[in-house]
């Protein structure tokens, strides 16, 4: 053996430099990175079934005599290879893509255990590139749970499975290679394994059991970290002088005469406690929080505006360019419009070099009072002037250390006073039960905008299966041809032999084909270069477009209140928190809007699930909701991508463990000086590594 956590996987058997770059990319160079490298999924082979018994989009494995010979078709560069086979309940159509061997392969008369996907054609079933096993394979595999790992191309299951395998065995031999940072009386009070329990459990479980305790066990490790260190900064963070203290000033009683609408009485409130704070002793360190469309940007303008006024700087960050030139054009809007002394710039990734070179001597000399942008804002470039305010829009996408680093940006350095801390403000959507959000936000102050404006229409919404996908279509072309706008979201960017999932470029072609050829149908997705996507954007957003086929770069803020219609396909792979925040894109302006849901699985669980969002559009019932029907065997189910991304741990599922683990942090921190005790120890250490490495964990 002879190696430990920190040394690079290039120390492990099998693995080279080639492949070293391969796991660099997935963010893997340790050794102990490589452990705590989860799986995403697991693969158990499934029970046999008869042909009589095998239904639409779903996997199986049947156990058939092959009972015709191989036909071959060719279409352009493709093979396509077609078999029967058959149990004594009924035949199978089997084919394979570019797999001309086959032929070969596939003898008549022989019996093979044929898994794979299966679909309805016709009368029957055809299961699409089916893996052959020999009764012998299949044995071996049954009732085993295989890693599944988030791979990037070049690297295969098999090798990652072997080097996490090299490790753990190394592990079990040599105590003390991987270190407990749980004290043994935590970990019993709470009936929680061992780290190499876990571990192994979490990689190489026998059965759903084994790897539920693994997961529970690194959740609440997970949590515990992060509980620390938020205490750490909910420490450093309480009771900071107000080193920019702010007076009223009549600007924003005029911006707020100005504008076509009332605030609410929620916003009202808002807006009183953050005039309360910035003109108060201490700086300002608030959450807003408020469900989509409950109109937090103008509470951001708002302060904003008092920091400008103020004669100091301020600057709000968005998890998206696409949002934060809206921003922007939204604020440089309400400038010119009421005549306030805002004087803002936008700073993005996507601005050339002698751009950016611009924008940064405006806001180093101060020529500019309100900076806009993305994580550009905290690039070490960029200095600021007098920066009185912070604001982070759709915080959770955002890590809770950039978060800080943000925060930080007015005093220079970590080390610099305390006093010269800007006022912090963050934006959230997120709609997390309470007692989780007390517990997940504990270094700041909330603000809570429950009521939406008046005037607004509730959406209505469908749950429906793809059958009536054209019927959708057709109601897509009435709302446009009424001269509004809509979304049709897809999980993937384009087709893959992995998925059937619908994908944003075929689903744009097919839609192209299915509507009237004047309906105006782009399409927009994550690997587009920035400057497409704001093209897009400010196309769609001015009515230049009329269907945005588009993959969940569209979740966060994004407004076009013309826009009725969100037409979500595949909506049982979202989580129901995701699902929300995308309705949201609607149901902003004066008219009424509509959301359909594309079920694509005939699973009784996923309907269930999206009945919720049926029958209700409110955030925080939905985030309940979820929480209930969740148990602990959807373990790696749908996860809330986006939201809440802790390594393992998820914030809805896990739920128990993270109050739990805050009854640990809150008695670990009560005791004076725990860092140094024995026990705590490498947890200390832990914590530490975690910070010196900037590992970050999201953002709520
Ligand atoms: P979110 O809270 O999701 O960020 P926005 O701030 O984008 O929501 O607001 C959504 C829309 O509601 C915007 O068009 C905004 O101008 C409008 N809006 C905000 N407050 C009010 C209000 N009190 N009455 C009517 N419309 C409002
Ligand atoms: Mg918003």
């Amino acid at each position: 053996m002879g190696f430990c956590l920190t040394d690079k996987i290039t120390v492990l058997k099998g693995i080279g430099e080639k492949t070293a770059v391969l796991f660099r990319r997935m963010g893997v160079e340790t050794v102990e990175e490589l452990l705590r490298f989860y799986p995403r999924d697991y693969d158990r082979i499934e029970e046999i079934s008869r042909v009589a018994e095998l239904r639409d989009n779903s996997r199986f494995v049947v156990r058939g005599t092959v009972c015709s010979g191989v036909s071959e078709r060719k279409t352009g560069r493709l093979t396509l290879s077609v078999a029967q086979a058959a149990d004594e309940s009924g035949k199978l159509q089997l084919s394979f893509f570019n797999m001309p061997y086959i032929r070969g392969t596939l003898k008549k008369g022989a019996v093979y255990y044929f898994r794979g996907k299966v679909h309805r054609k016709g009368n029957g079933f055809t299961m699409e590139q089916p893996v052959l096993l020999s009764p012998a394979e299949y044995e071996k595999q049954r009732g085993k749970l295989l890693p599944v790992y988030p791979l990037t191309n070049g690297l295969n299951q098999k090798a990652v499975r072997k080097a996490v395998a090299q490790v753990l065995e190394a592990a079990k031999k040599e105590e003390g290679l991987v270190p407990e940072v749980l004290p043994s009386l935590i970990r019993e009070e709470q009936g929680l394994c061992g780290v190499l329990e876990a571990l192994s459990g979490i990689h190489f479980p026998e059965g759903q059991e084994e790897m539920i305790r693994a997961k529970k066990r690194l959740a609440f490790e997970e949590f515990l970290v992060f509980l620390l260190l938020i205490r750490k900064m909910k420490d450093s963070a309480e009771a900071v002088p107000n080193a920019f203290p702010m007076l009223e000033t009549a600007d924003t009683g005029r911006f707020l005469e100005g504008l076509p609408f009332r605030l609410t009485k929620d916003q009202e409130q808002v807006w009183r406690d953050i005039l309360g704070d910035m003109t108060g002793s201490y700086t300002m360190n608030r959450l807003v929080q408020g469900d989509v469309g409950s109109g937090k940007t103008v509470l951001a303008a708002l302060a904003l505006l008092l920091t400008a006024s103020n004669g100091y700087q301020g600057a709000m960050m968005a998890p998206t360019e696409v949002l934060a030139v809206q921003h922007f054009q939204t604020l440089q809007g309400y400038a010119k419009k009421y005549k306030l002394p805002l004087r803002p710039v936008l700073l993005t990734g996507s601005l050339s070099a002698k751009e950016k070179r611009e924008v940064y001597e405006q806001i180093e000399s101060g020529g500019c009072n309100l900076v806009v942008g993305t994580h550009a804002l905290i690039q070490e470039k960029v200095n600021y002037h007098k920066l009185a305010l912070v604001i982070t829009d759709e915080q959770h996408r955002f890590g809770v250390r950039q978060r800080e680093a943000f925060s930080r940006k007015g005093t220079g350095s970590e080390e610099e006073e305390k006093g010269q801390m800007p006022h912090v403000m963050v934006m959230s959507a997120t709609p997390i039960p309470r007692t989780l959000a007390m517990i997940l936000y504990g270094d700041l102050h909330v603000s809570v905008i429950r009521q939406l404006p008046t005037g607004r229409q509730a959406i209505k919404n469908c749950v429906v299966d793809t059958g009536w996908r054209s019927r959708a279509w057709r109601f897509l072309e009435k709302e446009i041809r009424a001269g509004r706008q809509a979304f049709v979201i897809c999980p993937m960017i384009e087709a893959s032999e992995e998925s059937d999932l619908e994908n944003v470029e075929e689903y744009t072609e097919t839609l192209r084909a299915n509507l009237p050829e004047d309906l105006r149908i782009e399409m927009l997705h994550g690997k587009m270069k920035p400057a497409e996507k704001n093209r897009l954007m400010d196309a769609f957003g001015a009515g230049m477009i009329d269907v945005l086929v588009s993959t969940t770069v569209i979740e966060v803020g994004v407004n076009i209140p013309n826009a009725t219609v969100m037409m979500i396909e595949n909506a049982e792979r979202f989580g129901l928190a995701q699902l929300h925040q995308l309705r949201g894109r609607v149901g902003r302006g004066e008219y009424q809007s509509y959301c359909i849901f594309i079920n694509g699985s005939e699973s009784d669980k996923a309907k269930e699930r999206l009945e919720v969002l049926n029958h209700s559009n409110d955030g925080f019932y939905i985030a309940e909701q979820d929480l209930k029907l969740r148990g602990p065997g959807d373990m790696f189910g749908v996860r809330q991508s986006g939201i809440l991304n802790f390594r393992i741990a998820d914030i809805y599922q896990d739920a128990d463990m993270l109050m739990l683990a805050d009854k640990a942090c809150g008695e670990i921190t009560a005791q004076e000086a725990w860092e140094e005790k024995p026990e705590y120890r490498e947890l200390a250490l832990l914590l530490q590594r975690s910070v010196r490495n900037n590992i970050d964990f999201p953002g709520i």
